[in-house]
């Protein structure tokens, strides 16, 4: 069924306005076609710089980059240590890549509820749903906000826990004014082109430990080692030995040709979600039907995601018909994130439904609007008019 502007109306823009796109300008394909030039389209000396280059930007000692941000969370798993009776407190407001992580390495992903307020993790619930199975948590920074990192760090320790940080809505991102990717043990970031910063597909893990680096290297890439003071014998200069069950999870350098020169700009592209987000703030904020993302003080948010919450009591239909009337609107609202359990896949695992109730009421409300760096004010006024106008229609 074809769903038609309010009363078959004009809609408010006539093509449909994405809700996030990536920003490739001139520079980055420059960087690409001269990565294609060289000597080393994958694991040449371009992956390390991208690294350096990461690892810089968010005060981190090291970067391993992988093939993908999923691929990243796995090898954060494998580091961690993370194995078959193992049990990993996530949430389920996110991404199916958060759990699914730890399904890999055969260990039980369990939910911890998240807070109504910032919608990220609940602490209390977090530590309730700590046993002695409990090996790592995997907190996710939804939407661009950090998490409480102090926190869930003091948490970890107190229960000696691993951290595994899935930041990939907040890179540019802060906590108490430390950059994300330089608190947590492994910090995980996405480069889709939806994110911040792409590589096309893409991913890296920051740490300050020298041994979850090595780990990480070790797993991106079969294994296997060419270091003489890891190896057990060396039989020649074509020697090389496997010394652990890994993957090839590599990134190219075309790739990382990319990254660095899209890490230039990340600042900017920050600064222009943080605009985008202000934008919508001071137009919905004085409106009851609308609930706006509420910042925690100590966190500053890269906004990688801009949800919006429905007060559905003061509203005639569901988000449903709130949802198909914005997209009647040619403006591409979508839903982050289905609870993770409710999958199918997770379902058949035998997770019933009102595990976390403030992530499954929270679900039913929230609809996500466009955000990126490249949209101009007057598409964000577009997509202003058109909740305006669809929530006027439908207010009770
Ligand atoms: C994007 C994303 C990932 C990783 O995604 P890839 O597409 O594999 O790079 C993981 N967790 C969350 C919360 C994400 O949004």
């Amino acid at each position: 069924m074809e769903i038609l502007a309010i009363e078959g109306g004009k809609p408010v823009r006539e093509k449909l306005l994405p809700y996030g796109r990536q920003w490739v300008n001139d520079e980055d394909i420059d960087a690409v076609v001269k990565a294609l030039k060289g000597d080393f389209l994958t694991t040449g000396p371009t992956i390390t710089e991208f690294e350096a280059d990461f690892a810089g930007k968010v005060n981190a000692k090291y970067a391993v980059a992988v093939s993908n941000g999923t691929a990243a969370l796995h090898a954060a798993c494998y580091a961690a240590g993370i194995k078959e009776g193992d049990e990993v407190i996530t949430t389920p407001l996110t991404f199916a890549a958060s759990a699914n992580c730890i399904l890999y390495q055969k260990a039980t992903p369990v939910f911890a509820d998240i807070d109504p307020k910032t919608y990220n993790i609940d602490i209390n619930d977090l530590e309730k749903k700590i046993t002695s199975k409990t090996k790592a948590i995997i907190p996710v920074d939804f939407t661009g906000q950090p998490v409480l990192l102090e926190d869930i760090m003091a948490i970890a320790k107190k229960h000696n826990l691993v951290v595994i940080e899935d930041a990939a809505h907040a890179l540019g991102a802060s906590y108490k004014n430390q950059k994300i990717g330089s608190i947590a043990d492994m910090t995980e970031f996405s480069l889709h082109p939806v994110k911040h910063v792409t590589t096309g597909e893409g991913g890296i893990i920051t740490t300050n430990s020298k041994e979850l680096y090595d780990k990480l290297s070790l797993f991106r890439s079969h294994g296997i080692t060419r270091d003489t003071n890891k190896m057990l014998s060396n039989e020649g200069p074509w020697y090389y030995e496997q010394l652990e069950l890994g993957y090839n999870y590599r990134l190219t350098d075309i790739q990382a040709a990319l990254g660095i020169s899209q890490l230039k700009r990340l600042d900017s592209f920050v600064e222009k979600r943080k605009e985008i987000a202000r934008q919508y703030n001071e137009a919905f904020e004085g409106c009851g039907e609308l609930i706006t993302p509420f910042q925690h003080r100590d966190c500053a948010s890269s906004w990688h995601l801009y949800v919006l919450q429905l007060n559905l009591d003061l509203l005639r239909v569901g988000r449903r018909e709130i949802f198909d009337a914005l997209r009647a609107e040619n403006i591409g609202v979508n839903v982050h994130y289905i609870p993770v359990y409710y999958l199918p896949y997770y379902q058949k695992l035998g997770y019933p439904r009102g595990l976390c109730s403030n992530a499954e009421a929270l679900y039913e409300r929230i609809i996500t609007l466009p955000l990126y760096p490249q949209m101009s004010s007057t598409d964000a006024n577009d997509v202003i008019n058109a909740v305006v106008k669809v929530i006027k229609y439908y207010k009770k």
